[in-house]
């Protein structure tokens, strides 16, 4: 068994446990400080989910700014879960599956961002 962390990167464990090896504040997995800030858009059962969030780039040609979007295939511990249309934060980790590299480690509102 594997002692449970209090927090990863300043940000709280949640209340509730889980027995998830691949969660960063009850299991064995390890986080980077490289963390996206998105909107979960999808949410599986497999405790796998879906980021997106919008910035803009600017296009020298056109003199205007153009919308890009980015995704992020994240793992949604269970003591986390986080719900589709929440903001989260998502930390970079050792590969977790073919698609999967990175965790959320938290909801955005409340902690720091
Ligand atoms: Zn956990």
């Amino acid at each position: 068994m594997v002692e449970s962390r209090k927090e990863a990167l300043g940000w709280k464990a949640p209340q509730k446990a889980c027995e998830d090896r691949k969660c960063p504040f009850h299991g064995e997995l390890l986080v980077k400080n490289e963390l996206f800030q998105g909107v979960v858009i999808k949410k599986d059962s497999n405790r796998s989910a879906t980021l997106e969030w919008n910035r803009s780039k600017y296009v020298p040609k056109y003199e205007r700014y153009t919308l890009l979007r980015s995704r992020l295939r994240v793992h949604n511990p269970a003591c986390v879960n986080a719900q589709i249309g929440e903001e989260v934060v998502a930390a970079r980790t050792k590969p977790l599956s073919k698609t999967k590299h990175h965790v959320i480690i938290g909801r955005a509102e409340g902690g720091k961002a």
